[in-house]
């Protein structure tokens, strides 16, 4: 999500949380995973770390009941603020940006209260975003309905890290806590930590920048470190679809530009240069497939409907756009018939398969 954020206020980290994890540790006996987490101290155990309730940051009222399900989330999304990677690491800082972000959220988008679960700033301060988001997951059974990303905000629990992590990391404060955060949402529904994505997983949007989302697989690792899930290489690594916008160029881009003419947006001839004329035929394409956003950005959400299924002895678009893409990748050979996991590995974004979920509609239930 982009928005501005203004900055000032204030609160104190809980020592207590350490010791709460300390004594959780013992009695947990989870062994060698829990020694070595220890060892790093930033396990939590079944506490959890601390965490900043609503009240706790000064939020305001939510502006009508938060909807609440009778079911589990089943995965976790990361998502980074793009506000400025501000040096002020305070509580006063974590506390405004929470402020700043829900006054965003009612005022601006027009919701009834902060879009995300969950918030961590640049200091490593966890808050409650959406109300009632703690006392929900304390129990563990149930799921706030929240509003960071349509289509999985029954499904998942969002949590909005402070800061653009398009080119650089975020700072190890805000990293552990992330790891211990995710680690406790896993432990209290029974998530497993590969079930861990970016925003860009599902929508067509940089969220949460390349340098964050690269780092996924290393989060879903220690995350598995932490409650006892031993996460394989080739399971940390998820298939997505590579973020292309304006400025990219290269092979992708050519294939991309393929379907899209396969797909009756543009009449060009497919250069591999991502420029204006390419971001209107992705504009063209959002608006035809009823996408979220109509923004010239070729992400998580417009992929999987661009890249349809091509199969052997095809000799339009679609078959130009595998062959561009087998041309440079290096492939033994391709499947006769390309669906959306070869597509992956073809576009060098292959990985474990994210398993289907998404909300549910209707009422709350
Ligand atoms: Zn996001």
């Amino acid at each position: 999500m982009t928005r501005r954020v203004t900055v000032g206020a204030e609160i104190a980290d809980a020592g207590v949380g350490r010791r709460r994890l300390l004594m959780g540790g013992v009695a947990l006996g989870v062994g060698g995973v829990l020694g070595s987490a220890l060892g790093s101290g930033t396990a939590w155990a079944d506490a959890g770390p601390p965490i900043t309730d609503c009240a706790g940051w000064k939020a305001r009222p939510n502006s009508a009941v938060v909807p609440i399900w009778n079911q589990r989330p089943v995965k976790i999304l990361v998502h980074h603020t793009a506000t400025p990677n501000q040096a002020d690491t305070s509580q006063n800082a974590a506390f405004a940006l929470a402020r700043s972000i829900q006054n965003f959220h009612m005022d601006v988008r027009g919701w009834l209260d902060t879009g995300q679960h969950f918030t961590i700033s640049r200091g490593g301060f966890l808050m409650e975003g959406r109300h009632r988001s703690l006392e929900v997951l304390r129990i563990g059974q149930r799921q706030v309905e929240g509003a960071h990303c349509t289509g999985q905000n029954i499904v998942s629990i969002g949590i909005e890290n402070e800061g653009t992590y398009s080119t650089v990391g975020p700072p190890a404060a805000m990293w552990n806590r992330l790891r211990d955060t995710c680690a406790y949402i896993c432990r209290q529904y029974g998530i497993k930590a590969t079930e861990i994505y970016g925003h860009r997983d599902f929508k067509n949007t940089a969220c949460p920048g390349d340098h964050l989302y690269g780092m996924l697989p290393r989060l879903r690792t220690e995350v598995g470190g932490l409650i006892g899930q031993r996460i394989e290489g080739e399971e940390a690594q998820k298939a997505s679809w590579p973020l292309l916008q304006e400025g990219d160029s290269g092979p992708d881009v050519t294939a991309a530009q393929y379907l899209l003419r396969d797909a009756g947006m543009t009449e060009g001839e497919p250069d591999g240069t991502f420029d204006a004329t390419t971001a209107a035929a992705v504009r063209r394409f959002q608006l035809a497939t009823g996408a979220e956003e109509i923004n010239g950005v070729l992400g998580g959400e417009s992929w999987p409907e661009l890249a349809r299924t091509v199969r052997y002895g095809e000799s339009g678009d679609g078959a130009k756009a595998v062959a561009a893409l087998a041309a440079t990748r290096d492939t033994e050979s391709v499947p006769d018939v390309v669906t959306a996991p070869v597509w992956q590995r073809l576009l060098g974004t292959g990985g474990a398969p994210i398993p289907p979920s998404s909300d549910p509609v209707g009422p709350p239930r």
